[in-house]
């Protein structure tokens, strides 16, 4: 059984984070998409609402599992059996802030070995960080987010992102 864990913050999963899952099931039987809570950075959704809105973008697919964690990547590979990491790349930004974290995971366990899926053109564009500028700032999110998670944005926002921003209110 080939089980690698998918690590990030997914806040909140894209269509680029999505589609790197999709075809990482063509190389493992099993992907944990484990959403790392101890990241310095301010999370805009719930870890709750993160995983619910991830196990509803795979409900059609039973080899795929969600799990919260917080503690090192390595450690929580371990913990759920995994001897495997699937990260995306994007850019060459993407390779260098990766090509760190892989020698410090090599450094904390060297039996964990991390494979690497370059991002479709479509979706190489598209990151977290900037689908959350376009949720506060209201622009467009077909084609970036799953409809479900854009429904639900659009429903907890109503007309827009939750932050509001003086000169698109005016505007
Ligand atoms: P982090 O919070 O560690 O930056 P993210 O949640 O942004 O993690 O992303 C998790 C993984 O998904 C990373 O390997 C990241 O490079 C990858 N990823 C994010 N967006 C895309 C995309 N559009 N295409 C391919 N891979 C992506």
């Amino acid at each position: 059984m080939k089980r690698a864990l998918f690590p990030g913050s997914f806040d909140p999963i894209t269509n680029g984070h999505i589609e790197i899952v999709r075809r990482g099931l063509l190389l493992f039987d099993e992907i944990i998409i484990g959403i790392g809570l101890n990241t310095a950075k301010q999370a805009m959704f719930s870890p709750d609402q993160r995983q619910r809105w991830i196990e509803e973008a795979f409900k059609d697919e039973p080899r795929i599992k969600v799990h919260l964690y917080t503690g090192l990547t390595v450690h929580f590979a371990r913990e759920v059996e995994a001897r495997f990491i699937l990260r995306g790349l994007r850019s060459a930004p993407d390779y260098e802030y990766e090509r760190n974290i892989d020698l410090l995971n090599k450094y904390l366990d060297a039996e964990i070995e991390t494979f690497y899926l370059l991002s479709s053109p479509e979706t190489s564009f598209v990151s977290s960080t900037l689908v959350r500028e376009v949720i506060r700032f209201h622009g467009h999110l077909e084609g970036l987010l799953p409809p479900h998670i854009i429904r639900d944005i659009y429903g907890l926002y109503p007309g827009g992102g939750p932050v509001s921003a003086p000169s698109a209110k005016s505007s």
